[in-house]
């Protein structure tokens, strides 16, 4: 039995997703012809109360087409340094936009509206303009740590005041919703574009989905044929999406308590530093010193436990639709033994 935390992303679509999206009407996207992805960014877009949602082949492309609709070349984007748009993203800010960054040090992913304060630049034609703030919940390196929403309001409050665009990477969005009892309309009403994905935790093989106003998708539906991503019929896909969207967003809360289980048998290990905080599906454990990663993940991997090395002493296990309750009684069996 293999057990796979090395991230949300290697689920494949069970039966019911898998016939949804045999029996989808498809057309032709570039021509807006596709049913299932007009119904997709519809569905998503009311969901969120904002005007219009744009379907990508990646959270990569979503997140890049939106930060070139909000910046020029030579602006400066503001995000915490651990942040998928800077360090995961081929350098897409730079290479796709011609921005850069100020990078700030958050804590475990999430910075706050004072740090955005002191690191928006002055008018002055020595600086670069700052014009984005953009932030990730939940955050990924931060080990899967969410917002307090308060703070995400009153960032959005500065954005307007200070006249910068404001937007959200919300991959795993869906996690900190359940695990937070928030709604997809108050992140609607704060942000002026939200990147969601599919493929991550609702278990999509492919997909995301920029959402804005409509001038704004409009705009991101040419960046996003420039970038190569007009797909023709991607209502196959589009109809996974609308199946995750109706099935697989409360259950959530099982992979939430599957990753306390298993961290929790994690705590007081010989090899465990500490256990970053689990608030949703993600784990990351530091080891103690002289501990490698890389030889830990090894180790799991003779059980048939797939868990990732996210640095030379941090191990990362993933919690996602297709790890069964059983599969994490014998991961907790396992890490007893060890
Ligand atoms: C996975 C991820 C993305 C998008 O990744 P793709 O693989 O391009 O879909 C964006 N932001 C965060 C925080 C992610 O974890």
């Amino acid at each position: 039995m293999k057990i796979d935390f090395r991230s949300d992303t290697v689920t494949v679509p069970g039966q019911g997703m898998f016939e949804a999206m045999m029996k989808a009407k498809v057309g032709d996207d570039v021509f807006g012809e596709d049913p299932s992805i007009n119904e997709l960014e519809g569905m998503t877009a009311s969901m969120f109360g904002m005007e219009a949602a744009l379907y990508c082949p990646s959270g990569t492309m979503t997140n890049q087409i939106a930060i070139n609709c909000h910046t020029r070349p030579g602006d400066e984007v503001i995000c915490d340094e651990s942040s998928h748009v800077y360090q995961y993203e081929g350098g897409g800010i730079a290479r796709n936009s011609g921005s850069s960054v100020k990078l700030l040090t958050g804590d475990r992913g999430r910075i706050t509206a004072d740090q955005v304060l002191a690191a928006i630049n002055p008018d002055d034609p020595h600086r670069a303009w700052t014009r984005l703030v953009s932030l990730e919940n939940t955050s990924n390196r931060g080990g899967g740590s969410c917002y307090d929403f308060n703070e995400i309001k009153k960032i959005g409050a500065l954005c307007k005041e200070k006249n910068l665009g404001f937007h959200l990477d919300g991959a795993r969005l869906w996690n900190a919703l359940v695990a937070k009892q928030e709604t997809p309309k108050q992140y609607g009403e704060v942000f002026d574009s939200i990147s969601v994905c599919l493929s991550k935790s609702l278990g999509c093989p492919v997909g995301s989905l920029l959402l804005g106003k409509k001038e704004f998708i409009h705009r991101a539906r040419r960046v996003r044929k420039a970038f190569g991503g007009g797909m023709r019929q991607a209502g196959f896909l589009a109809a996974a999406g609308i199946y995750a969207l109706q099935h697989n967003i409360e259950r959530l809360s099982d992979d939430h308590a599957h990753a306390k289980t298993i961290a929790a048998s994690l705590e007081g290990k010989s090899f465990t530093e500490y256990v970053l905080p689990v608030e949703t599906n993600i784990i990351i454990f530091q080891l103690k010193a002289g501990q490698s990663a890389p030889a830990l993940v090894t180790k799991l991997k003779e059980y048939d436990i797939w868990a990732y090395a996210i640095a030379p002493d941090r191990v990362r296990l993933v919690l996602h639709l297709d790890i069964t309750p059983e599969m994490v009684t014998k991961t907790v069996e396992v890490l007893s033994g060890m």
